[in-house]
C-alpha cells in the first residue's frame, strides 16, 4: 500500500515524502479515505501508530480544497487534546504536513501568558489546536469564535475524560456548529490491541 493510493493531493504527498515515510500505517490506511469523504469516525489508536498524520493529512486536504475566506479567516478546524505536550506535538504535525499549503494554524494551552495567543488568534487561523481549559478562557474573553468550525477532533478523548474535562468538552460542543465533521480518537475504545476504526454518520455527542 502506498500513500499515492489514498487520494491525497500532491502538496501533501510531497510533505509526506519529505518525512521519509515509505508507506502509510494501518490507522492511516483506515482513517484517511473516510475523513476525506467527510465522514465522522471513532478510532482506537495509541500514540505511536501514526494517528496524528492519519487525521491531519485528510483535514489539511479538505481545508485546502475550499477557497480561503477574504478578510479575517475563521477557525475551521478545532483539535482538542488533553495536555500541552500533545497539543504542541499535534501543532508541529499540522505545520510539517501543511508546509506546502497556504493554511495557518496555532496552538493554545494553559500555564503560559494568554496575550501572545490572543495576538496570534487575531491574525486569523484556519486550524486551532487547544487544550480545553485555555480554550474556554479565550471563549470567556471573547478572543476566539468557534461558530465556523467545520471539523472537530477529539484526540485522546479517553484521557480528556479521565482528566476531568467532561464539563469543558460539553461546553465546547455547545459552541461549535452541530453540522460538522467529528473525529474521535482514543486509546481504549476497543480492547483489540491493534486498534479499530468505526465510520459513523453523526457521533452521539
Ligand atoms: P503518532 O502516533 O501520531 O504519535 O505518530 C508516531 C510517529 O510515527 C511520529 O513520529 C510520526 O512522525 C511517525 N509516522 C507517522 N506516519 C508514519 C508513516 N507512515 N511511516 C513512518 N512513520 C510515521
Amino acid at each position: 500500500m502506498s500513500f499515492n493510493t489514498l487520494g491525497l493531493s500532491t502538496e501533501l504527498l510531497h510533505a509526506v515524502a519529505d518525512q521519509g515515510y515509505s508507506e502509510p500505517t494501518p490507522i492511516q490506511i483506515q482513517a484517511i479515505p473516510p475523513i476525506l469523504q467527510g465522514r465522522d469516525i471513532m478510532a482506537s489508536a495509541q500514540t505511536g501508530t501514526g494517528k496524528t498524520a492519519g487525521f491531519t493529512l485528510p483535514i489539511l486536504q479538505r481545508l485546502s480544497a475550499q477557497a480561503l475566506a477574504k478578510g479575517r479567516r475563521p477557525i475551521r478546524v478545532l483539535i482538542l487534546t488533553p495536555t500541552r505536550e500533545l497539543a504542541t506535538q499535534v501543532g508541529e504535525s499540522v505545520h510539517t504536513y501543511g508546509k506546502y499549503l497556504p493554511l495557518r494554524s496555532t496552538v493554545i494551552f494553559g500555564g503560559v501568558k494568554i496575550n501572545p495567543q490572543i495576538a496570534k488568534l487575531r491574525q486569523g487561523v484556519d486550524i486551532l489546536v487547544a487544550t480545553p481549559g485555555r480554550l474556554l478562557d479565550h471563549v470567556g474573553q471573547k478572543t476566539l469564535d468557534l461558530s465556523q468550525v467545520e471539523i472537530l477532533v477529539l484526540d485522546e478523548a479517553d484521557r480528556m475524560l479521565d482528566m476531568g474535562f467532561v464539563h469543558d468538552i460539553r461546553k465546547i460542543l455547545a459552541l461549535v456548529p452541530q453540522h460538522r465533521q467529528t473525529l474521535m480518537f482514543s486509546a481504549t475504545f476497543s480492547p483489540r490491541s491493534k486498534g479499530s476504526l468505526t465510520i459513523c454518520s453523526g457521533l452521539p455527542l
